[in-house]
């Protein structure tokens, strides 16, 4: 008996993480673009060729699943097939092994029905098909968002090991077990109307915020779908979508440590005097697109003592905005002591001399 359960135990624990790879299954190739990688072709060549066969195979797979267990009782004997199905009176038995073995089956049918004309009336295809003009085949639209895939500056977010959100520069896709949804961005609406925080562990205060967004195409006949990723995620895909992503007013973004340093650190060094030049200022180098804001200028009270970690003179001209200068200092500072960031120190991102916060001055053109 005790052989049973554990057999049944380690089937289930084994097909949990068949559904849901957990890292350790992903990291090793045991998942069903892995094994069944030389079927599935390149996701990069034929994007939606290879996710109409990859969520076919996960469907085969998966509904095959209590066949396997069935087979593997009768195969280790822990059950004598014959006392299942051929004891009188017991109806279950049989009906259990009908059950598992007709859901393959079904499945396998339904997957030849749609393999048939390539693929036409697979879900996938009469999603995409929605999308075609005065009846080009989907197969026309499936091409478009191949070669869409294919280019470098598309952004895949990964929101767990079995879900995936692809922008690319008119679709966009979430990539499920089973599916692949799709919208175009020139016909759908995009709304956060949902944020939840987790905390990432009960003795830090870290916390996670994870958003849901609703993206409901206004095409006849194309189905909407949620997509719930991380608020850290949300800029990225912000940035990639055309369309404005609109925030229902009840939804709040949660400010990550860094920003709530950005504003302090701002406001420090709005305190410090200016920084008198008649130079004309450049882009900023770190973000290239501010103009440069601020030049390191030794002012601290340092000055007349002589320790080793005194602040140094920095001879750079002007080349970093505010914004940027703040992300360096805090990049340079110990992760897990926020509390000590302002009052420590950095130094210059190019000639590396030593800075403090009230050594950092607003430029002020005189040219202009
Ligand atoms: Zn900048
Ligand atoms: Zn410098
Ligand atoms: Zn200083």
């Amino acid at each position: 008996m005790s052989a049973l359960l554990f057999y049944t135990l380690f089937y289930f624990l084994m097909s949990g993480c068949i559904i849901y790879p957990p890292t350790e299954f992903v990291s090793a190739g045991l998942t069903v673009k892995d094994v069944f990688a030389n079927w599935l072709g390149s996701e990069n060549e034929f994007f939606i060729q290879y996710h109409i066969r990859r969520s076919v195979a996960t469907l085969l797979l998966h509904s095959a699943l209590p066949l396997g267990y069935v087979l593997g009782l009768f195969f280790f004997n822990h059950i004598d097939p014959g006392k299942l199905l051929l004891v009188d009176g017991n109806y279950l038995g049989p009906l259990i092994v009908l059950c598992v073995t007709i859901a393959p089956l079904y499945i396998l049918n339904k997957v030849l029905e749609w393999s048939a004309h390539n693929w036409a009336t697979h879900p996938i295809a009469q999603n995409l098909s929605v999308y075609s003009n005065n009846n080009t085949p989907w197969t026309a639209v499936a091409s478009d968002i191949n070669t869409e895939y294919r280019r470098i500056d598309k952004i895949v977010i990964v929101t767990n090991s079995v879900t995936r959100v692809v922008a690319t520069d008119n679709w966009i896709i979430k990539i499920t077990p089973y599916k692949l949804q799709v919208a175009h961005q020139s016909d759908a609406t995009l709304v956060v109307n949902k944020s939840d925080v987790h905390f990432m562990s009960p003795t830090t205060r870290d916390q996670v915020q994870f958003i849901n967004i609703q993206v409901k195409p206004m095409r006849a006949m194309a189905q909407e779908f949620d997509i719930r990723l991380n608020a850290l995620d949300f800029k990225d895909l912000q940035d990639k979508v055309s369309r404005p992503i609109a925030i229902l007013h009840n939804i709040t973004f949660h400010r990550t440590l860094l920003d709530r340093f950005i504003d302090i650190f701002k406001e420090e060094v709005n305190k410090n005097p200016f920084y008198d030049t008649a130079e004309e200022l450049n882009q900023c180098i770190g973000c290239m697109q501010a103009l440069s804001n601020v030049k390191l200028n030794r002012l601290c009270s340092s000055a007349d003592t002589r320790d080793l970690d005194d602040c140094t003179t920095c001879y750079c001209r002007p080349m970093w905005c505010i914004e940027c200068m703040a992300k360096w200092f805090a990049s340079r500072q110990d992760e897990n002591a926020p509390e000590t960031w302002l009052s420590s120190k950095c130094t210059c991102p190019l000639c590396r001399a030593r800075f403090c916060v009230l050594d950092v001055c607003l430029v002020r053109n005189s040219s202009n």
